[in-house]
């Protein structure tokens, strides 16, 4: 991804990431002046991230909050966790499995060595587009990486794991032929 380096800080050495969002302190950016002028950014550096001097968008926030109304330990902390992740190029919107009261480790498309699919449970609420096309009818699921949409998580405090299908019209085969 071509990028000018981070919207913050201005750092260009590092990773950056995808961020949708806005500055709330502009007076320690790169351009203090440009920062307050258009607080929105779009991509970041790790440390401007963990900063706490980033917000995400009001639209990414609202997908989110229902998951952390309902399975956060404590809402406010998790919220604000939820503004230190980077985005993530999920097709279905943001969702993010909360699992003993906290948010999970996004993994990645495929289970890490060693690792199968068949591990990882549902991610819950069931996605309104995995019910619309009746994907149990390709469990197990290790029939599915072929699309790498899935996004897997696994829980930090104990042994469970989560996918979310992330559906994309551009990315679905159709039913997967034979078996
Ligand atoms: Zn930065
Ligand atoms: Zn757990």
């Amino acid at each position: 991804m071509e990028h000018g380096g981070c919207h913050y800080c201005g750092r260009t050495d590092t990773f950056i990431f995808a961020y949708t969002g806005t500055i709330i302190d502009p007076s320690h950016a790169e351009d203090p002046e440009l920062a307050s002028e258009h607080p929105d950014i779009d991509e970041l550096c790790a440390d401007c991230i963990n900063s706490g001097n980033v917000r995400k968008q009001g639209a990414t926030l609202r997908e989110i909050k229902p998951l952390i109304n309902q399975f956060a330990a404590d809402k406010e902390a998790a919220t604000e966790l939820f503004h230190r992740f980077p985005n993530l190029p999920f097709f279905q919107g943001d969702t993010w499995a909360i699992c003993c009261g906290d948010f999970t480790e996004y993994v990645g498309e495929h289970p890490p060595t060693k690792g199968a699919y068949s591990e990882y449970e549902q991610w819950q609420p069931q996605d309104e587009v995995m019910s619309r096309l009746n994907l149990e009818d390709f469990y197990p699921l290790d029939r599915l990486p072929v699309m790498n949409i899935m996004a897997l998580f696994h829980c930090l405090h104990c042994t469970r794991k989560y996918w979310a299908f992330q559906y994309s019209g551009l990315g679905w085969p159709g039913p997967i032929a034979g078996e």
